[in-house]
């Protein structure tokens, strides 16, 4: 019987081992440890094992289980990486520190003027619908380089990254290195993919922050 502290050090030196695999710099990968459904008492072992960047995807959860973990440990860093609705700006941009789930302007305007409001400059990813699945968020890849501008330029985001979640019955390899190449088009640096099944492909098409949850905290139930 493996815990998730065991399992978090096993998939930090898989990382580890991927960066020298495909000669990227050691520590250019950040872990995101996707602790979404999971409570604050499975979370607090990772917390212990020295882990500080988290990834949610629903903001009334995070609400409910960050606070208490923020009184108790320093410096953690929680991302946003499910579908924000406009409405829930607000409170997502006091409990989360990155956003991963920039897909549509108006999104982008409400929270732009939200971090004006708390004063809270956040990094955002733009997230790309790499497949084009119609019931999948994201920007469809031929509109992507018009919407990196309007919300550089004319919402005054900070964008520092792209993200994607490959079709589940494709090979990850060819959404990353597309995704990979929008960025680079874009001069954006940052790099959103990957997760417990393909974290190891995504460092070798450039990630710079893998999403990985169940390989951490084990299966999900969402009961
Ligand atoms: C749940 C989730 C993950 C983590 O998935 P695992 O397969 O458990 O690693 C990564 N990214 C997003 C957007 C998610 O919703």
């Amino acid at each position: 019987m493996t815990d998730a502290a065991e399992r978090l050090a096993a998939t930090l030196t898989d990382i580890n081992k991927a960066e020298s695999e495909f000669g990227r710099a050691s520590g250019s990968v950040t872990l995101i440890a996707v602790s979404k459904t999971f409570d604050s008492a499975s979370i607090r072992p990772v917390l212990e094992a020295g882990q500080r960047v988290f990834g949610e995807n629903r903001v009334q959860e995070a609400m409910q289980k960050w606070p208490g973990l923020r009184d108790d440990f320093d410096e953690i860093e929680l991302h946003l990486i499910g579908p924000l609705q406009s409405n829930k700006a607000k409170e997502a941009v006091a409990t989360f520190d990155v956003i991963h789930t920039v897909d549509r302007l108006k999104i982008a305007k409400a929270l732009k003027s939200e971090m004006d409001r708390q004063g809270r400059q956040l990094p955002c990813f733009i997230q790309v619908n790499t497949g084009e699945e119609p019931q999948k968020a994201g920007i469809a890849p031929q509109d992507v380089d018009a919407f990196i501008s309007a919300c550089r330029d004319d919402v005054g985001l900070d964008i520092v990254g792209l993200m994607c979640i490959p079709p589940v019955d494709e090979a990850p390899g060819e959404h990353f290195a597309l995704l990979e190449k929008i960025a680079a088009r874009n001069a954006i640096k940052g790099l959103s993919m990957g997760m417990s099944s393909d974290y190891k492909t995504a460092v070798g098409f450039g990630a710079t922050h893998v999403r990985v949850g169940s390989a951490i905290f084990g299966a999900r139930d969402y009961r």
